[in-house]
Parts: C-alpha cells; sequence; structure tokens
C-alpha cells in the first residue's frame, strides 16, 4: 500500500477536477484532415488496405464523411493538411491493470492516450468499486486525454487468505467454494453493474463450474486464468470468451503428466510463485511444455476456439520480461522515468528473482517464449481471433509504450502487420460489442482516429511516430501529447515516496 486510504479519498476527491481537458480543441466547426492515407483494418491485402488521397470530415465526436481524392472541403471547417500521414483507428489495450492509487492511474490512462490507446480493458486493480466506477464514467464522457476503460472485471483471487463475503465492504476479492456462494457472487456482481467475472489458477472445478453457469444464466463475461484443475477446452465449452497469456495456450497444448499436475498445478497457490522459482522441476516443467508439445491436440483445440470465436490475448511481453530480467540493459529502460519510485522497487525484485534463477531454467524460458509466440501464429492461421494486450503495470510493462512493443513482438513472430492493425483496433471493438461506434474510420463511427508519421503497413514499428491523436472528434497534436506525457514524469517523480 503506498498511500494512506484517507490520502486515497481526498485524491479521489480532487480526481474531477484533474480530469478536466487541458489543451484540446473544443471545435464547434468541422475538422477535416486532407490528404491522408486512410487504413482499413477490415481489407483483405496490404494494398486493398490503403486509401490514399481521402480527406476526412469530422462533425463533433463523429465521422461524418471519408471523401475521395479532389473533393471540395467546407471553407471554415478547422483544416488540417494531412499530407504523408496515415490514419489507422485508436488502439485498444484488451490487457491491461489500473494501478491501485487514483494518481498513478491517471497518469497511466493519460500514457496510454499519449501513445494512442484510446480504450483499455482493465483486468483488476486494487482501486475500491467505488473508485474504479468514478474512473470508468469520467473516462466515458471522453473529454479528457485518458483511455476509455471499457471494462473491470470482479477478481476472484488466490488464496484463502483473501477470502471475503460479497457483502463485506467494497472487498473486490474472495474465492467461492461451492454452487451456492457461486450464485450468491454472481447476483451480487450483476447487481453492482460489474461487466465480467475474472477466475484465477486456484479455483476448484467444482466452483468455477458453478461459477460459468450462474454467469451465462446472468449475461456476464468469464475471462481471465484458467483455473488450474481446469482444461482451456472445458473452460471454453463452458462459456469462457478469451484465452489471456500465452502461458495457458501453451500449456493448454502439451498433456500435463500427473506428477507435475499434483506438484505444481495443485500447490499452496500462495507459495506459487516461490515454487516457480525454487522449484526443481521447475525448468523440466517449462521445457517439457515445448518438448510435449502436442500438434494434433492443439490443432483441435484452435479449431474449438476459432469456430467459438474465443479469442486469444497472449501478452507476449510479460513472458519476453521472464527472459531478458536477468540483463542490466532491459533493466535500465529510460522509460522507468515514468515510474514511481515504490513500483520501481517491486519490478526490481521481481526481476531479480528472475536473474537468480539457473541456466537450464532461462535457456527453458526462452525456449517457452519463443513457442508461445510460433503458436500465437498457429492460432491465428487458424482463424482464433487475436487481441493486443500488454498487462501494464506488470514488471517492466510501460502503460502504453509497452503496447507498442506487444504489437512488434507479434510481428517478429510472424504476423503480418494488417493482421496486428486489426487485432489492436477492429477485433477489439468487434469483442466489445463496439463496432458500431468503433473499430474503424468510417462515416459515423466515433472520429478515434491516429495520425502516423509512417506507413504501419510498412512496418507496425511505426505505430510509435504519433503526430496527433484524435479522440472522440478531439484533436490533440504532438505538443500536447508531450506536455501529457511531462506531466506523467512529473507524477511518477513526486509520486510514491510516502510508502512506510
Ligand atoms: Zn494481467
Amino acid at each position: 500500500m503506498t498511500i494512506t486510504r484517507r490520502a486515497r479519498h481526498i485524491l479521489v476527491a480532487g480526481l474531477a477536477a484533474l480530469l478536466l481537458p487541458t489543451s484540446a480543441h473544443a471545435e464547434e466547426r468541422q475538422l477535416v484532415l486532407r490528404n491522408v492515407t486512410v487504413i482499413d483494418p477490415a481489407a483483405t491485402t496490404a494494398d486493398g488496405a490503403r486509401l490514399e488521397g481521402r480527406t476526412i470530415v469530422i462533425a463533433g465526436s463523429r465521422i461524418e464523411a471519408i471523401l475521395p481524392p479532389e473533393s471540395p472541403v467546407p471553407a471554415d471547417a478547422h483544416i488540417v493538411d494531412a499530407a504523408g500521414k496515415f490514419a489507422v483507428p485508436a488502439f485498444w489495450d484488451m490487457h491491461a491493470h489500473v494501478p491501485g492509487d487514483p494518481v498513478r492511474a491517471r497518469a497511466a490512462l493519460h500514457m496510454q492516450f499519449a501513445n494512442g490507446v484510446l480504450h483499455m480493458r482493465d483486468m483488476g486493480t486494487d482501486l475500491s468499486l467505488a473508485e474504479i466506477k468514478q474512473l470508468m464514467a469520467a473516462t466515458a464522457r471522453r473529454d479528457a486525454p485518458l483511455a476509455r476503460i471499457i471494462a473491470t472485471p470482479w477478481h476472484i483471487a488466490d488464496g484463502r487468505d483473501e477470502r471475503r463475503t460479497p457483502t463485506g465492504g467494497d472487498a473486490a476479492r474472495f474465492q467461492i467454494e461451492n454452487k451456492r456462494e457461486a450464485n450468491g457472487l454472481v447476483d451480487f456482481v450483476h447487481r453492482q453493474g460489474i461487466n465480467f467475472l475474472k477466475p484465477y489458477d486456484s479455483m476448484s472445478a467444482e466452483s468455477f463450474r458453478a461459477l460459468a453457469k450462474a454467469a451465462r444464466k446472468q449475461g456476464i463475461a468469464v475471462s481471465g486464468h484458467i483455473p488450474r484443475q481446469i482444461t482451456v477446452s472445458e473452460a471454453i465449452a463452458l462459456g469462457q470468451v478469451a484465452i489471456e497469456h500465452a502461458q495457458s495456450l501453451t500449456w493448454a497444448c502439451a498433456p500435463i503428466p500427473d506428477t507435475v499436475r499434483r506438484d505444481y498445478y495443485l500447490a499452496d497457490p500462495r507459495r506459487r510463485f516461490e515454487r516457480n522459482l525454487a522449484y526443481p522441476a521447475f525448468a523440466a516443467f517449462t521445457a517439457d511444455t515445448v518438448d510435449r508439445y502436442d500438434e494434433t491436440a492443439c490443432r483441435a483445440l484452435l479449431k474449438t476456439m476459432a469456430e467459438r470465436q474465443v479469442r486469444y490475448v497472449p501478452t507476449l511481453v510479460t513472458r519476453r520480461f521472464d527472459v531478458l530480467a536477468a540483463f542490466r540493459e532491459y533493466r535500465d529502460d529510460p522509460l522507468l522515468a515514468y515510474i514511481d519510485a515504490d513500483t520501481r522497487k517491486d519490478w526490481a525484485r521481481d526481476a531479480a528473482n528472475y536473474a537468480a534463477l539457473d541456466t537450464a531454467t532461462r535457456v527453458a524460458l526462452y525456449r517457452f517464449l519463443l513457442h508461445a509466440m510460433a503458436l500465437t501464429v498457429e492460432a491465428h492461421r487458424a482463424g482464433v481471433p487475436i487481441l493486443v494486450g500488454s498487462d501494464s503495470p506488470d514488471s517492466y510493462i510501460f502503460p502504453g509504450f509497452s503496447y507498442h512493443l506487444e504489437m512488434e513482438m507479434l510481428a517478429e513472430a510472424g504476423l503480418p502487420p494488417l493482421a496486428i492493425l486489426k487485432a489492436a483496433t477492429l477485433e477489439a471493438a468487434r469483442f466489445a460489442k463496439d463496432e458500431a461506434d468503433y473499430g474503424t474510420i468510417a462515416p459515423n463511427r466515433v472520429a478515434d482516429i491516429l495520425l502516423l508519421d509512417a506507413d504501419p503497413l510498412a512496418d507496425i514499428s511505426n505505430t510509435r511516430r504519433i503526430d496527433a491523436v484524435i479522440a472522440a472528434g478531439k484533436y490533440w497534436d504532438r505538443a500536447a501529447l508531450d506536455a501529457l506525457l511531462a506531466d506523467a514524469r512529473a507524477t511518477a517523480a513526486s509520486a510514491g515516496s510516502d510508502r512506510e
């Protein structure tokens, strides 16, 4: 806990003032982007995806028209000459966490915004239920430079010591043990207006089955980790809508020996991480997952995922951390200027654990990453919709910035840039059932557009070269985005110094 409860409430009270827009143009006039190359993520070929010389006419928060080259434009509009620029729909981070205090939360949402991530799916936060709901409402207004939080989960945590009853205050973490408790939890979550349930590793099979059934009845999505006692196939059959993290898929594509299931999967969850590091079988287990890859079983699983449109969010950057944490250059990332001192300390401790691993384990982790990258391509080829998620602010995963790294890793794995852009935009909007408003640059859609200085279809890294962000029709130029980033650095420099 970096900040006292009382201080947090004062900060929340001040949040509304902090959320006021700082420098966006409040457009009365139409906003017109001239001579721009519009990228269409729904296209089937890269050549077909580039619509050159277009004029985008924006009225209020929406796109009014996409005009062909040489079209006349309204004389009294705010006209931006976008010759040489590329317009892509804004990005969605489909696996990220809202940091657990309001000041750091705001800085992270600014960092995402300045990096073109205008929508994020919160996968669990330490903010109270009241705080996260207030923040979600604020970001939904779209008048401030904050990524919109599209969903937040009710998080079912590991560890019996975290057990709570659903009516016990704002505690968002507890275990359920049986059908009655599962039904009670789903009813409670439904009344709270929470969008989805995030199961975690240590749930019993019985609890998970009861929970999935109750959630389906109430129309609440189940998405998160796969409990260790449940196979991915069964989770899908029970209605799980997305598979998060590369581990879930790689483990599912190799049958797990009974000894490992007993010793690792069913181990006391509170000791799981220590066991990961100390457990002598861990390297063998990780390497085994690669060696025992069962292609036939994996193909069948991917086919089922494709048929049911179960999404896959590989968060490859987190497995990259496992491999690189031992290297000083990785741990000295200049982006640490955006991270407060307490978080930096936590990250360094995590990295030190990985740096202390023996060589065999580190080699196994590297093979595991390469295998996970290859399986992501298999999933894509099988027709499984991929979503882009960074898992920020997990260790050395920087809100907004690391999202671009995840896209680069997808490219290094072998996904074409067009497929990655589609995953980052249209697929995410579809998953959120928001594609009538978002995900493409087309008339009547919300005007959420990034203007890039170079072609992202030529090199996915060009998504980093953001010249301007148009968010719900408001134009944020490079200077305004840089000011947001400077503000986030200042927040990091001043925050987190009062830890006991
Ligand atoms: Zn996560």
